[in-house]
């Protein structure tokens, strides 16, 4: 995708080059409580970007797809500033599908905020502002995705991080474990599990997660026990 911008004129001088002020498609901005990892629990603003080129099977945004309105960046940070929150999440859709989302992130960081960013795992997490807590997704089989999983983001997640399984079985649970160990995820950041809502009983996985010994965080979403699939929550 190409860099979106908007040219206006520069102030002061008629023969001055346009400036270009970077903008992005936003679905939604909304305060909430940070409903999964690290920040759980959080008063956060939620920054949510239009699109993504995935279809997972248990997609509770996919009002996310389409929708949205361009922003300039600086009309996004005030947005984000009027909720008078520390924690700000960069969520989807898939935010990095557009690329001026890292500099969204980078500003957000200049602006002392505690940012994470939630991602699906498909792209690439290279660029992203070492300051950001990355939530990345690892697709299990019940997704339909796992074949979009990018393993060469692997090497780039730090103790800062957090890699996210969302398990709607068994099969799930174990292809999961396997997976950690194939690739040697447990010790590089944190790992979180998570039963797909509705589908996987919370205790069943818990259960699991103790009798393996797993050495994976259990996580519920907190913004689900609170009010269901509302979106804006
Ligand atoms: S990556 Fe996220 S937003 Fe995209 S389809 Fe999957 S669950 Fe939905």
């Amino acid at each position: 995708m190409s860099l979106e911008v908007q040219e206006t004129p520069a102030t002061g001088s008629p023969t001055a080059a346009p400036s270009r002020v970077p903008r992005l498609r936003i679905n939604e901005i909304f305060h909430s409580l940070q409903g999964e990892a690290d920040a759980v629990g959080f008063p956060s603003v939620f920054v949510r970007l239009t699109g993504c080129p995935l279809r997972c099977t248990y997609c509770d945004t996919e009002y996310a797809f389409h929708a949205g309105e361009w922003l300039e960046l600086p009309e996004i940070l005030a947005r984000v500033r009027g909720y008078g929150a520390r924690h700000v999440c960069v969520t989807g859709g898939e935010p990095l599908a557009q690329p001026n989302c890292l500099q969204l992130l980078e500003r957000l960081c200049d602006a002392g905020y505690a940012v994470s960013l939630e991602t699906s795992g498909a792209l690439d997490i290279a660029g992203v502002d070492a300051r950001v807590s990355r939530v990345v997704d690892v697709k299990t089989p019940e997704s339909g995705e796992a074949a979009r999983n990018r393993i060469e983001n692997f090497p780039h997640l730090t103790a800062r991080d957090q890699l996210k399984f969302v398990i709607g079985s068994r099969a799930d649970f174990d292809w999961s474990r396997e997976f950690l160990a194939e690739h040697e995820l447990a010790g590089r950041c944190q790992v979180l599990f998570s039963p797909s809502y509705g589908k996987l009983a919370p205790t069943a996985l818990a259960d699991w997660i103790l009798e393996e010994r797993l050495p994976v965080r259990f996580q519920l979403q907190l913004h689900k026990i609170l009010w269901g699939e509302t979106p804006g929550k």
